[in-house]
């Protein structure tokens, strides 16, 4: 398939969904491209997982923000790469360094940057470390074991809508115990 094909429909897969998220975050090695960077020179050219330039193009079409949270150690080489793959002004947010933490530094930048709540944030990558740690946050992450594509794309969206949805049930349950009183917009609209 080729990336408009894939980016028609991961549109499509968007378009099913009730709310999409606001921030779109991904880990980049085995998760957008299929290596580390790191065993990598930076003359060499880079190439993406298959679905990966589709699905970044109908989030950006869609207007989501997209960003990288990777804790590659190497970050000149994954930005090379990122350049001569000609994605690089796509991201909001570039968090690239290695660190002891399960990528939770790498969210509290993004979020201190962009203002999103880590609740309206969905992240993809490929280790379940990273995973557990970052879903504790409260993004919506997903494991992806081939690369990011349609498949991985329709479970994250799925997830996260279900997290909202479970949320706001939460919160409505929440108001009706402690607000007593439902003070309803409906008189303002009758006079
Ligand atoms: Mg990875």
């Amino acid at each position: 398939m080729g990336d408009e094909r894939v980016k028609t429909d991961a549109m499509q897969i968007m378009g099913m969904f009730q709310v999409l998220p606001r921030l779109v975050v991904f880990d980049l090695d085995y998760t957008l491209w299929p290596f580390y960077c790191e065993c990598r020179s930076k003359r060499e050219m880079p190439s993406l997982y298959k679905d990966a330039r589709g699905i970044l193009n109908a989030f950006k079409e869609k207007g989501v923000d997209i960003a990288i949270a990777s804790r590659s150690p190497t970050a000149d080489i994954a930005k090379t790469f990122l350049d001569k793959l000609n994605i690089t002004s796509m991201f909001v947010a570039k968090e690239i360094f290695s660190s002891w933490t399960h990528k939770t530094d790498h969210f509290q930048k993004i979020h201190s940057k962009t203002g999103v709540p880590y609740s309206s944030m969905l992240f993809f990558d490929d280790e379940n470390r990273n995973i557990q740690t970052v879903s504790k946050m409260g993004v919506t992450s997903i494991l992806v074991g081939n690369g990011v594509n349609l498949g991985a794309l329709r479970q994250g969206l799925t997830e996260y809508n279900e997290n909202v949805n479970t949320s706001e049930k939460n919160k409505q349950r929440w108001l009706k115990k402690f607000s007593g009183n439902s003070s309803s917009s409906e008189k303002n609209e009758k006079k």
